[in-house]
């Protein structure tokens, strides 16, 4: 026998795997090994293919090419239970627990055991009883399913899964739905299946996690495999680098616009009488300006006042030298300012309407006068937004709802740019995004603000207000505390007048005299 030290043991491989649906190429040509007794985390972007190579391996899909080998030898997954019964389980982020029956009974759902009298009854018991207590589990095998929570139905499903001798787990974002507390706890179960020489296949957003728990890491972008790191390779600036394809430190490349027009759009005295109080400020044109202070300090109040969407009690818009009135959004957007909503499922985006149709709603208006060649015309508009945004979607005819965080993101920010703004409010525009669709948008704002936009840009995230605004002004508690320019913007000091510290220290420093 082999030394598993010299060459660990490869139970399950793919090998040019690939797996297209309507309008999407989901894996091009992956190859993939899974050794006995790892956990072996597979990572990548939203929609990089992580999910359907991990249902293909469980029998859920069938690939259009490629094959898959057990031990060696080239197996068919026809369906679930095939894979099943070839010690290959699946557990999904949508768990498979039917909540009116029993834990036993779930244990053993469609497989043979399940389907017979009394005598089996006792047995699937016995069976399930054995299982939870290897597991620790803190409920019994006749409790009924439904009582349990998320992190207790996961356990059932691990534990169908050793009841089935399985010999590769695939855990599919399994922690996405837990506390700190039991992914702590998954985490250590997890530990516990491996040194039974149980190969985990481990799908997770979340670096830190992964960080923590794998033995090796493969990566996955845009349908294609990117390679596998092991041992001290393991680190995140590696792993995102493979996810998304260039450094970080191409990261927040956007180009500056060196060209600006100083007081372009100016915000004088706005109040509501509640969250915001007294702000003041102007933006040049061209520039990006971050916003940056605590959640709940009042910057999308403000925000939203600016926009007219919501009303204030106080405080004037000039704009290129003319005081212009805003009392509504239509208001807003007659003036030429933009708004991107921090909640954009809610607020930005119509989800049941196509993609087209969110993009060309604003122009609409003004291209609808002659029918066909308005149609044509939009079609157009929403071609090149596609395009230029990089869009990432079956069809223009695609639903909002089906695309990804970041696409959604662009198509709002696509809607925008139809209407030629002069000044772009985006409230945490990033979030909810992944990674690389993250750099493309910081890339596109650059490019907005190159066309004389002045755009404000509010954000929570520190590293991404620092990498792209060149000027950040602070809120706290409703009020503007800091105006930061080059050198002085970094995150201490944004945090500091964000919290108020620096405000306690300047009051100290005067009555001390220090
Ligand atoms: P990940 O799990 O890495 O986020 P997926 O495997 O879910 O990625 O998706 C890969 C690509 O395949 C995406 O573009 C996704 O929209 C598409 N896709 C996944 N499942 C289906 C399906 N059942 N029908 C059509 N497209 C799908
Ligand atoms: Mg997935």
């Amino acid at each position: 026998m082999s030394d598993p030290k010299v060459s660990p043991r490869v139970i399950l491989s793919t090998r040019g795997v690939s797996k297209r649906f309507p309008g999407v190429q989901a894996l091009s040509d992956v190859s993939l090994d899974v050794r006995k007794g790892e956990i072996h985390a597979v990572m990548g972007e939203n929609g990089a293919g992580k999910s359907t190579l991990m249902k293909i391996l469980a029998g859920v899909y069938i690939p259009d090419d490629g094959q898959i080998f057990l031990d060696d030898r080239v197996v068919r997954l026809e369906n679930p239970l095939k894979a099943l019964q070839l010690g290959i389980s699946l557990i999904n982020q949508e768990l498979n627990i039917a909540g009116n029956i029993s834990v036993a009974e779930n244990v053993f759902m469609g497989s043979e055991l399940g389907r017979f009298g009394l005598a089996r009854r006792a047995e699937m018991r016995r069976r399930t009883r054995e299982v939870l207590d290897l597991l620790g589990a803190p409920f019994a095998a006749e409790t009924r399913a439904g009582l349990l929570s998320i992190a207790e139905k996961q356990q059932i499903e691990i534990a169908r899964a050793l009841v089935h001798n399985s010999r590769v787990i695939i855990m599919d974002e399994p922690t996405a739905a837990l506390s700190e507390n039991e992914t702590e706890k998954l985490f250590t179960l997890v530990d516990s299946l491996r040194s039974q020489g149980i190969a985990i296949v481990y799908i997770s957003h979340r670096i830190n996690e992964i960080l923590k728990i794998a033995d090796r890491v493969s990566v996955l972008r845009d349908g294609r495999y990117i390679g596998t790191l092991e041992g001290s390779e393991i680190e995140s600036e590696a792993i995102v680098r493979m996810m998304v394809g260039r450094t970080l430190t191409d990261f927040y490349q956007h180009r500056v616009s060196t060209e600006k027009t100083e007081g372009f759009f100016r915000v004088e005295d706005f109040s509501d009488g509640k969250k915001v109080r007294n702000v003041s400020f102007s933006a040049a044109a061209g520039e990006i300006l971050g916003i940056a202070g605590l959640v709940g300090s009042g910057r999308t109040e403000f925000a939203r006042m600016v926009f007219g969407a919501d009303r204030r009690l106080r405080g004037e818009v000039y704009l290129d030298g003319r005081k212009i009135s805003i009392n509504s959004p239509k208001d807003a957007i007659r003036h030429g300012i933009g708004y991107v909503p921090e909640d954009r499922k809610s607020q930005g985006l119509f989800l049941e309407m196509s993609s087209h149709d969110n993009i060309t709603m604003n122009v609409i208006g003004t291209t609808s006068r002659a029918g066909l060649i308005a149609g044509r015309r939009n079609n157009a508009i929403t071609s090149q937004a596609i395009e230029q945004l990089n869009i990432r979607l079956a069809s223009p005819r695609t639903r909002a709802v089906s695309l990804s965080g970041g696409n959604q993101q662009k198509l709002l920010l696509a809607r925008w740019l139809q209407i030629a703004p002069k000044v772009l409010i985006l409230d945490e525009p990033t979030r909810g995004v992944d990674v690389g669709a993250k750099s493309e948008i910081y890339k596109l704002i650059g490019e907005i603000a190159m066309r004389k936009v002045a755009v404000i840009f509010i954000s929570s995230e520190l590293p991404e207000v620092v990498g792209i605004a060149q000027r950040v002004l602070v809120m706290r508690e409703g009020a503007l505390v800091a105006d930061l320019k080059g050198e002085n913007i970094d995150q201490e000091t944004i945090i500091a007048y964000a919290t108020g510290v620096r405000e306690a220290q300047a009051a100290f420093a005067a009555k001390t005299g220090r």
